[in-house]
């Protein structure tokens, strides 16, 4: 029998449109003979859209407006043998959803509660993988209360990582709310713009020079697998929002020219990462290699990654062999395994 999967897209997050064309992706890969799809976008206001706007929303990239109240939906998902949950940032890929799901007890695809949280806040991120050991750049917490009390204090903190460095809202993605702060003067701004976005904001040293980005995948539940690595080069000063999302402004490298021990090391790296943050299902997990001093440092983990067909996640596990429509199954088989 055809397995019945709701696909959840959009969300309230900075990434609403990010996830629409990673759903548009995977709808269209997921084969009909085993499948049977409804996709549900949740519009920017975390309302969940019945199948005519769904579908609108599909078509034309965005949904401002419209839908029903979460809970009545969820209620509603019982009928479902899994969800896709694919939302990325803060109420979807942060583990609020998961936990929603969790309660109405029904399988879905990727980390549960505890990982998704956990690897969306890039301060718990940071912390759980110090604890395991895994290299990363220096860094400091700043919260939106202390900001606004104490201002002295958070630029005193930032100064002792010195300059230039970089300011993050701690649970965001796509490069959204960050800045790359070369001078003490421009601080203040991209504080008060990373406390826009989020109450919990990182503070990271910048690495001693412009870093090689490497990105390797992992797929699986207690036995998970990494792909090969692969590269990001782009033409910015960092990759931000419009470097990613703009055709043509960056090349991926599959695999990445590294020697062979650096993209072994990744991927040891990786699996440990995935396991001491209790991720489940995939991840996309980034790094920093410096080549000039043979660093490498671990920068975030990814839960949700971007899933288009030309994204890197599914681009990195075609080049193991695995190609997108199958990728995705998988990703449904995991979901409905027992852990
Ligand atoms: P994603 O879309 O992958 O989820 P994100 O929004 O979570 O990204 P980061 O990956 O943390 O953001 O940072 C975005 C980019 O900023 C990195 O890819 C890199 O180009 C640059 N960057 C971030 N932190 C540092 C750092 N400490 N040193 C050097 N470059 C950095
Ligand atoms: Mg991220
Ligand atoms: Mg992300
Ligand atoms: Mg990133």
């Amino acid at each position: 029998m055809k397995k019945r999967i709701l696909l959840l897209a959009g969300g309230q997050s900075g990434e609403h449109e990010v996830s629409l064309m990673s759903a548009r992706s995977v709808l269209n890969a997921l084969p009909r003979d085993q499948f049977d799809v409804t996709p549900v976008v949740i519009s920017k206001q975390g309302r969940w859209l019945p199948p005519t706007e769904t579908q609108r929303a599909l078509e034309s990239g965005e949904a401002p407006t419209g839908g029903d109240l979460v809970l009545h939906r969820a209620a509603s998902a019982e009928g479902y043998d899994a969800v896709f949950p694919l939302l990325h940032g803060p109420m979807g890929e942060d583990g609020t959803v998961q936990g929603l799901l969790t309660l109405a007890g029904i399988p879905f695809v990727g980390s549960g509660v505890l990982g998704s949280a956990v690897s969306m806040d890039k301060i718990m991120t940071k912390q759980v993988l110090a604890s395991a050991g895994i290299p990363q750049v220096a860094w400091a917490l700043a919260v939106r209360r202390e900001w606004q009390a104490q201002p002295d204090t958070v630029r005193e903190r930032a100064a002792a990582l010195g300059y230039p460095l970089f300011v993050k809202p701690a649970n965001l993605g796509s490069s959204v709310g960050i800045s790359k702060v070369a001078r003490a003067e421009d601080l203040d701004g991209a504080l008060n713009l990373a406390f826009s976005l989020d109450r919990r904001v990182i503070l990271e040293a910048m690495t001693a020079h412009k870093p090689r980005e490497v990105e390797v995948g992992i797929l699986g539940n207690d036995a998970p697998i990494a792909s090969p690595v692969g590269e990001l080069r782009f033409d910015a000063d960092f990759y931000d929002y419009e470097t990613k999302y703009t055709e043509g402004r960056a090349s991926m490298h599959i695999p990445a020219p590294l020697p062979p021990e650096v993209a072994e090391q990744i991927r040891t790296l990786a699996l440990r990462a995935f396991r001491a943050l209790d991720c489940a299902g995939l991840a996309r997990v980034d790094f920093f290699y410096v080549e000039e001093t043979g660093e490498l440092l671990l920068n975030e983990v990814n839960t949700m990654p971007g899933f288009t067909t030309t994204s890197m996640y599914p681009k990195l596990f075609e080049a193991a062999g695995l190609n997108y429509s199958a990728l995705v199954t998988r990703l449904v088989e995991l979901a409905l395994e027992d852990r």
